[in-house]
């Protein structure tokens, strides 16, 4: 039986009951993989999703070896006995981190639409990271760089989609590889976590607009709405 991946088709589902579909250990570490899997693992930029497995802290990863299964493994030490007492076919209850999940989606889906502006104004995409606090995404420029009219122009595309509530769609697929949709904007191969429409972005800014060596750093902060800081 092949895992599910929830987390692709619905970014605002937060707990779920299944079963657990495989479980292991890698050196010491036990894990487990649900049947239906909630839990998003780092990749693209953004960081995994933590949560619980019942009252069990848990974070998601994939290891090299199993690379078709999302795996959550313990989050501490007391809770890797815990998990190690988990076996194959037992049902249990997954929660995430909501709060936490919402807020790598906004950055996430930010970093889509400051990709999408700034290509338009001749920087070509070289890297990114959706961290809480040093999200940035870096670009390659075309020509001399004016970090201030980066900075206002960009910050003023984006205040403008946000305003405009674009949906954000990304293709019906629990196995990946899908396309994330904004619609008139940009049509993006990717396989993270994104905000159902933009305005639901909040408190976006650009932190700032740096040129390091041939690279063109430009930090930014956002919030999901209705998330207390
Ligand atoms: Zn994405």
């Amino acid at each position: 039986m092949s895992q599910t991946q929830i987390y692709l088709l619905d970014t605002y589902r937060g707990e779920i009951t299944t079963r657990i579909l495989s479980s292991g250990k890698e050196g010491a570490r036990p894990w487990i993989a649900l049947e239906d899997n909630i839990f998003h693992p780092q990749g693209g930029g953004q960081p995994s999703d933590r949560g619980w497995i019942g009252t069990i802290p848990v974070v998601a990863q994939r290891l090299p070896t199993i690379a078709d299964l999302v795996l959550v493994t313990a989050a501490d030490d007391t809770a890797q006995t815990a998990l190690a007492h988990l076996t194959e076919g037992t049902t249990v209850t997954a929660t995430i981190d909501l709060p936490q999940r919402l807020a790598n989606a906004a950055l996430h889906t930010a970093g889509h639409l400051i990709n999408a502006t700034a290509g338009r104004r001749g920087l070509t995409y070289a890297g990114c990271n959706h961290f809480p606090g040093q999200a940035r995404v870096e670009f390659q420029p075309s020509g001399p760089v004016d970090s201030a009219a980066i900075q206002r122009d960009i910050e003023s595309a984006i205040r403008d989609l946000i305003a405009d509530d674009r949906p954000v769609h990304a293709s019906a697929s629990g196995d990946g590889p899908r396309t994330l949709v904004i619609d008139g904007l940009c049509e993006d191969s990717c396989a993270g976590t994104h905000v159902a429409r933009l305005g639901l972005l909040s408190d976006f800014q650009i932190r700032s607009v740096k040129v390091k060596g041939d690279r063109v750093r430009v930090g930014y902060d956002v919030a999901h709405a209705g998330l207390v800081a």
